[in-house]
């Protein structure tokens, strides 16, 4: 509490003092009652009412930056999982105190053992409002407000209000989409973004003990489509290596589940794999330990059965620990302008010791998602419309998940094809065989696409060739 710059100094205004120190006192105590006490934000203001040379060159120093940290800036975290939690922690410890938490998820025993917010008595129950009551009950003043739904429930008027987005995701899907609608926010005023509509997105991520975390100033950095391709699909073992030669216990693992498992039904016909199953991993493993032992392979355990089964990552507390501290910094840098920030990815690993390096990932020229320059498809007309679907899906630049198709075709909308619509789906299936001519489709026809992988749509230019043969 800063008693010493409010009280009038001065012989005269001794008797003014001491009643001001009596109101002050008092409302010293109510504000300790309320959240704080002497000295509790002493790490914080160190770093907000000093300078220094790393310090944003619009950084002026001043003992109501904690102000806005406290009472003006609204945070969103985005998942509630081994990142969210820590990231909850984080923030609310540095003094954000409008904070909002989005997760779809409710907690499940596995959990526990990093997720530090929940107990055994929350298991079910969903994450991210346990994890909100959690902070709210420790973290005197801090004021998380929990939302149990998917980041696609809210519209653009919800993401609007938050000054920086924060995300501890696991899935890319939900990265992308949450990318997209950021981006959608940007105004632009004869071409120039209006900086005012810009909602910051930190973004961490882990795998094990790898992970990474990046700022992405929307329309002025490289955005997460820019850098889709450091995404890579997910790795499946060739089919020639399970067959006939096996090097890993993975390997063995994949033969059982993809070639014994449809060939001998153990459990009976159309019963397809259960990861939690205990029977139905037991067998694979069994299997598994049959053949390796054929190729003098060892290592298979059921741990690592189920783990291959269920493509299961395992999180290493350590490594949420680290990503979800370095966005947090970025976020309070972010928030203060004390510190510039990171430009604009930060990677690390601790397999082998610790490393970490920090690169500025480029904006692409014609990224989907932050330019609005219509990509171009190229085709020929003999080509058909499922060959366009695939290649949006197969292709590493748009990796899209089930891609609807509608065009303008005299005037009037057509949907060419839509897959999240069932009786849509069934009356547009047969477009995916016609050729591009005979949909009327020609060369320079813009179609749109939309994805769950944005919530915008897409605007592509169709570039058609002859069709050579
Ligand atoms: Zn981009």
């Amino acid at each position: 509490m800063h008693v010493m710059q409010i009280i009038p100094t001065g012989k005269n205004h001794k008797e003014i003092i001491k009643k001001k120190e009596k109101q002050l006192f008092f409302t010293i105590c109510i504000n300790q009652m309320e959240s704080d006490w002497s000295g509790r934000w002493n790490h914080v203001r160190k770093f907000v009412e000093r300078g220094g040379p790393f310090a944003h060159p619009d950084f002026e120093p001043s003992t109501e930056a904690i102000g806005f940290l406290q009472d003006v800036c609204k945070i969103l975290v985005i998942g509630a999982g081994g990142l969210g939690c820590e990231l909850l922690k984080d923030l609310a410890l540095m003094g954000f105190r409008n904070l909002d938490v989005i997760d779809m998820d409710t907690i499940d025993v596995s959990n526990l053992n990093r997720q530090f917010l929940f107990r055994h008595k929350d298991v079910g129950k969903p994450k991210a409002e346990v994890a909100a009551e959690f902070i709210n009950k420790r973290v005197p003043g801090c004021k998380v407000t929990p939302h149990y739904c998917q980041i696609q429930d809210y519209d653009e008027s919800f993401y609007r209000k938050f000054h920086i987005v924060v995300c501890g995701l696991d899935s890319i899907v939900a990265r992308r989409w949450i990318n997209g609608m950021l981006i959608s926010l940007l105004k632009y005023e004869d071409g120039e973004l209006d900086q005012s509509t810009l909602i910051p997105m930190v973004d961490g991520g882990t795998e094990g003990f790898k992970g990474n975390a990046r700022v992405i100033l929307t329309g002025i950095t490289a955005c997460i489509e820019c850098t889709l391709d450091l995404y890579p699909p997910q790795i499946n073992f060739p089919l020639c290596t399970i067959a006939h030669t096996p090097r890993l216990p993975e390997h063995c693992i994949e033969y059982v589940r993809i070639l014994l498992w449809p060939k001998e039904e153990p459990f009976g016909a159309d019963v397809t794999i259960d990861g939690d199953e205990p029977d139905h991993i037991n067998w694979i493993m069994d299997k598994s330990i049959e053949r390796a032992n054929e190729f003098k392979i060892s290592g298979i355990t059921y741990r690592l059965t189920q783990g291959v089964v269920k493509r299961i990552i395992p999180a290493v507390a350590s490594t949420n620990a680290v990503i979800a501290a370095a966005c947090s910094t970025e976020v309070f840098k972010l928030a203060t302008s004390c510190c510039l920030p990171l430009n604009n990815y930060m990677n690390f690993s601790d397999i082998d010791g610790i490393y970490t390096y920090a690169f500025e990932a480029m904006k692409k020229e014609d990224c989907i998602a932050c330019t609005n320059i219509p990509k171009a498809l190229k085709f020929s007309d003999g080509d058909k419309l499922q060959d366009i679907l695939t290649y949006l899906i197969d292709s590493a630049e748009y990796q899209m998940k089930s891609p609807g198709i509608t065009t303008s075709l005299n005037g009037k909308n057509k949907t060419l094809y839509m897959q999240t619509v069932k009786s849509i789906e069934e009356k547009t299936r047969e477009n995916l065989k016609k050729t591009l001519n005979e949909l009327g489709l020609r060369d320079g026809q813009e179609v749109y696409i939309a994805d769950p992988t944005t919530p915008n749509t897409i605007t592509f230019k169709l570039t058609l060739g002859c069709n050579m043969e």
